[in-house]
């Protein structure tokens, strides 16, 4: 049977209103719906101002996380029926500031992941039939691959929460995913540019990332990685010093 349900939308315009207020949709969704499914059809049918971003629909683009009931998931993934309630609230991702409505301005994330420098830094000529690595060696590597830079974990984060300069879950994790690719060869000074409480330090490990991860990264495995490489290479220099 289709239930109306009571939509409690977040609106935002930092250029006319002074404060986030909640607005209401009665909607009735289609059975099989999505929330991503359902905000549309409330923007087409009764509000074409309602702000959100979206693309793939289908969990790959990472570009429709937000806060629904309480839970921070992607829209596209999230079905109407399993939320289980006749009222849903739906928020914008935390820790980001509200560019309109449910759109969050990224600069923050891209900014942190811009400084774990993304990309493999192989050293040397590339060898002429390409690299070869053993698949044991590589399984170690896929679990990172996997993440699609959606924010869920930066904005559930809480050392993101109090600093805007911690680099958050998902860069750390992306460099841990190069940290244990045999082709890479990222120097210390490279390295050590995590080496403090707005990088690998500042984890508070209370696993919130690991938990709203749509696709099972498990950031917070990929930053106890890049502090133990940290404390192996310290290790490794002193121990150099004293010869
Ligand atoms: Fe999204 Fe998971 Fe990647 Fe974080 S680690 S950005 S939650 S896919």
């Amino acid at each position: 049977m289709i239930m109306a349900i009571t939509f409690k939308i977040l609106r935002f315009d930092p250029e006319t209103d002074k404060e986030p207020y909640f607005q209401e949709f009665i909607h009735e969704p289609k059975p099989g719906d999505s929330i991503l499914d359902a905000l549309k059809d409330i923007r087409d049918r009764q509000d074409p101002t309602i702000a959100f971003r979206y693309s793939c629909r289908e969990a790959v683009c990472g570009s429709c996380g937000m806060v629904i009931n309480g839970e921070i998931a992607l829209a596209c993934r999230k079905q109407v029926s399993a939320v289980k309630s006749d009222v849903i609230i739906v928020e914008p991702l935390p820790n980001l500031h509200i560019q309109k409505d449910l759109f969050v301005d990224m600069t923050p994330f891209w900014k942190a992941y811009e400084r774990i420098e993304p990309y493999l830094q192989a050293q040397g000529e590339v060898p002429e039939k390409g690299y070869r690595v053993e698949d044991v060696k590589m399984d170690r590597v896929f679990q990172y691959i996997t993440c699609i830079l959606c924010a869920c974990c930066y904005a559930s984060c809480p050392a993101a929460s109090r600093d805007e300069r911690y680099v958050g879950p998902a860069a750390l994790a992306k460099l841990h995913r190069f940290i244990v690719d045999p082709r890479d060869k990222r120097t210390w000074e490279s390295l050590k540019t995590m080496d403090d409480p707005t990088g690998a330090w500042g984890c508070d490990t209370v696993f919130r990332c690991n938990q709203v991860c749509p696709k099972e990264v498990e950031p917070a495995d990929g930053i106890e990685g890049v502090r133990r490489k940290l404390v192996a290479e310290r290790v490794k220099r002193i121990v150099r010093l004293k010869k």
